[in-house]
């Protein structure tokens, strides 16, 4: 995804303290809170407050370039998106995500729901909790 494109069209710029958060997140397989990133940024000599991080993440998640993913323990996390709207699946284990798309499939359950509840669905937020290949490898080997 071209992050400093999609900025630029919504009238912001790739500031320093924008480019530091999209860096380190590209470099990360896990979702990561804002606690985290912060202090990241401070092992790297970044000088961004919580509150700047915070900003910096409710901007990115609002363009889409960032999405929200939870931890098995239902905190939430940031990571980047690659294309848009997608789902994860999270490794309970290692906390690992992995986007998927669903849509065909949202699609059909949302007008089942429509039916069944005369609600008119606006949104939805999906995601599946799982172990990946390499946890289960670990699984099944300390069995
Ligand atoms: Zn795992
Ligand atoms: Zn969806």
């Amino acid at each position: 995804m071209d992050y400093k494109a999609i900025l630029t069209q919504n009238g912001y710029r790739l500031s320093q303290p924008r480019k530091q958060v999209i860096e380190l997140l590209q470099t990360s397989e896990v979702a990561l809170s804002p606690q985290q990133i912060h202090q990241a940024l401070q092992q790297k000599n970044c000088e961004l407050g919580l509150v700047s991080v915070y900003r910096t993440l409710e901007l990115l998640t609002e363009l889409g370039l960032v999405s929200v993913v939870y931890d098995p323990q239902r905190n939430p996390g940031y990571m980047l998106s690659t294309v848009g709207h997608l789902h994860h699946i999270v490794c309970q284990e290692c906390h690992k995500a992995i986007e998927f798309s669903a849509s065909n499939d949202i699609d059909q359950l949302v007008q089942r729901v429509e039916q069944e509840t005369s609600f008119q669905v606006l949104d939805h937020f999906l995601q599946l909790f799982g172990l990946c290949p390499d946890c289960h490898q670990k699984q099944i080997a300390g069995e």
